[in-house]
């Protein structure tokens, strides 16, 4: 039998299951070769002494109800910082779209584009195009066009 075989008898014994004398002389044969399952049988002690501490406590009032309201304050907590950062991204959006018509309309007008702005117009698209022809937009479309992707 190889240590797959030997878990179950490892966590029984941990457990303080009896045993039959010749199954648990065949256990302690194979944990006095077996490093792995000297290793697993401490582990499973630990345990079964962590869980038997457990049984014998009453849990304090209210711990559960602590517990419950955490993890949903939590949850929330998250929600808020997603819905955050959707907001960011929004303005973000909203933000590079002003400065583009901003630059746009600077370029259109044969003015001199503000300082770090590098507009290709050569590679302009359809609407930057008819800005740049002087074609009046309307005023949200440059929204409107940033939204339409999403
Ligand atoms: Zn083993």
């Amino acid at each position: 039998m190889g240590c797959r075989g030997w878990r179950r008898a490892v966590e029984r014994d941990a457990a303080g299951e009896p045993e039959r004398p010749a199954a648990h002389a065949a256990l302690e044969a194979h944990l006095a070769l077996c490093a792995r399952c000297r290793a697993g049988r401490l582990d499973a002690v630990a345990l079964a002494d962590a869980f038997a501490d457990l049984r014998d406590r009453p849990v304090p009032p209210g711990l559960v109800g602590r517990i419950a309201f955490a993890v949903r304050r939590e949850a929330a907590r998250r929600e808020a910082a997603r819905r955050e950062a959707r907001r960011w991204v929004a303005a973000s959006t909203a933000a590079a779209v002003v400065a583009w018509a901003a630059v746009t309309w600077t370029l259109a007008r044969g003015g001199p584009a503000p300082a770090g702005s590098d507009i290709a117009v050569g590679g302009a698209t359809p609407v930057q195009e008819l800005v740049l022809a002087g074609a009046e937009l309307p005023e949200d479309i440059a929204l409107r066009l940033a939204f339409h992707d999403r």
